[in-house]
């Protein structure tokens, strides 16, 4: 069997962390069996369609690396299919016209929630037109059957079995000529040939109208495969409380692409053994429905982090560098949608980022990418790490600035920049320049009576504007002598003004 998945989200808002989940299991089903991935918009609800939207899907899934083999397709630009589907239906008995008012429809939805019944059309118009003619506005509903049950089976959570009688005869084209949902996806996914549905699992109740429509059109159904809902780590709905639900967030953050894959893919799915970290190929080498779990999965931010973690130790330097580049270009393009004041700033702190980060020797570059790499997850945070790495003036950060107010701090960096100075750093090998610089800034702290904090923490201030870093001997190795000199020298001027204002 050829296997044809999709995805089909609604351009109604925000791509949320379940639509991405979804994705992500469909796509992997489909090229774990070399198989297609179609992209299906699914726009014929006009009311509730937000511009942009789509735009944001596609990048989204772009981002994620999740190609689609056909598509997008738009359902608002084949209504003719379901509008002939429809008719057939009409034809072969299974549909009928209905041209209750609103107001009806309103009234009697009361007096059934009145008298505690159930709610749903009471089939006024099912037998009899009361008169009124196919040049009314009117919409056509399914006739679901009034007697029986539809049972069927969910690839994940087995067998269910629901009582005909309590489904509507729900509308399937609407006055306006547009489909609703249910006769939109059955006539899609048996048009384009789909062979799993991985969809949410808000749509199992949903469930036997589409197999009655399928019923009734003489087509056989797809496998249906309900993933687990997501929970935030209390167990309660995802909500912005847990992390955001918004999967454009996660890109802004600079997550990599990989490592989301990965986690999304262990919301609700597991390999079988105890890998978690697993790169592209391997998700979808293992990737299984029988691997799709039913409990309900937990969205743990901590865990993403973790994964991301893994995912970016493992990445080469240059590697690392690209995925810099690459969310440069990203927040390059996002800023668009700031308010003016802000993009103004947001795309100069990029652009100075960036002539930085050119304007170093490469080696010098990569030594700071190697330092900082594994601090830097997302790796948003390296723009922000590594800023005072590349930049020859720095404001010093606040908390830090005690220990350039002490009055005996700037005897003590002149100090060190004597014996620092006097330093062969080109010689030993890495490991034995941090020895060597430790011996010296100890050496030289001890001989001003300095201890513990003191020797240590105005060095990382005076050399990293920063009051928490990598480990200061490996930061200055990487600093190298002449920026380290130079940047003791400012701190020394800095602490007099301090020291004497
Ligand atoms: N458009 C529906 C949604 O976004 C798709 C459900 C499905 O995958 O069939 O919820």
């Amino acid at each position: 069997m050829n296997v044809r998945t999709r995805f089909a989200p609604s351009p109604t808002g925000s791509m949320h962390i379940g639509n991405v989940r979804n994705a992500a299991f469909s796509w992997l089903l489909a090229r774990h069996f070399e198989g297609e991935f179609v992209l299906r918009i699914e726009d014929t609800d006009r009311t509730r369609y937000v511009p942009g939207a789509v735009e944001e899907i596609i990048e989204g899934l772009r981002w994620l690396g999740t190609d689609w083999d056909e598509g997008p397709i738009y359902q608002s630009s084949r209504l003719k299919h379901y509008q002939e589907y429809a008719q057939k239906l009409l034809d072969g008995g299974h549909a009928y016209c209905c041209w209750c008012s609103p107001e009806r429809l309103a009234e009697m939805r009361e007096e059934q929630q009145k008298a505690g019944r159930p709610t749903g059309y009471d089939r006024y118009c099912r037998e009899d037109s009361h008169g009124r003619s196919l040049d009314e506005p009117h919409v056509i509903r399914f006739a679901m059957p009034t007697q029986g049950t539809t049972v069927f089976t969910d690839a994940v959570r087995g067998e269910f079995s629901f009582d005909n009688v309590l489904q509507d005869d729900f509308v399937m084209l609407k006055a306006d000529g547009y489909p609703t949902y249910h006769l939109a996806s059955v006539v899609d996914d048996y048009l384009m040939n789909i062979t799993h549905v991985v969809r949410s699992e808000e749509w199992i109740s949903s469930t036997p109208k589409h197999l009655q429509l399928y019923h009734a059109l003489g087509w056989q159904a797809p496998t249906l495969v309900h993933p687990p809902l997501i929970l935030g780590p209390d167990r309660s709905k995802l909500s912005k409380r847990h992390g955001s639900v918004a999967f454009k967030d996660y890109i802004e953050h600079g997550y990599l692409p990989d490592a989301v894959l990965n986690f999304m893919a262990l919301l609700g799915w597991s390999p079988g053994d105890n890998r978690e970290v697993m790169t592209r190929e391997e998700l979808t080498e293992a990737f299984s429905i029988e691997g799709i779990v039913k409990h309900p999965a937990i969205f743990d931010i901590q865990k993403l982090d973790w994964i991301n973690q893994q995912h970016t130790n493992r990445l080469s330097n240059e590697d690392y560098e690209a995925e810099v580049r690459r969310h440069i270009r990203l927040c390059e393009t996002h800023a668009d949608k700031l308010p003016e004041n802000e993009r103004e700033e947001k795309l100069s702190v990029l652009k100075r980022f960036e002539e930085m980060f050119d304007g170093v020797d490469p080696d010098y570059r990569s030594e700071v990418i190697a330092l900082m790499q594994s601090r830097s997850t997302p790796v948003a945070d390296f723009i922000d790490y590594s800023w005072n790495y590349f930049a020859t003036d720095f404001d010093y950060e606040e908390k830090g600035l005690k220990w350039l107010r002490d009055e005996t701090a700037p005897g003590y960096y002149e100090k060190l920049e004597a014996a620092l100075e006097a330093t062969d750093w080109a010689s030993p090998a890495r490991e034995e320049l941090h020895a060597l610089l430790e011996e010296q800034i100890r050496s030289v702290g001890a001989s001003v009576g300095r201890e513990g904090g003191a020797v240590i923490h105005p060095v990382r201030i005076a050399s990293t504007g920063r009051t928490v870093g990598p480990s200061l001997f490996e930061a200055l190795a990487v600093l190298g002598k002449d920026r380290v000199i130079e940047r003791l020298r400012k701190a020394r001027q800095k602490s007099r003004e301090l020291s004497a204002s």
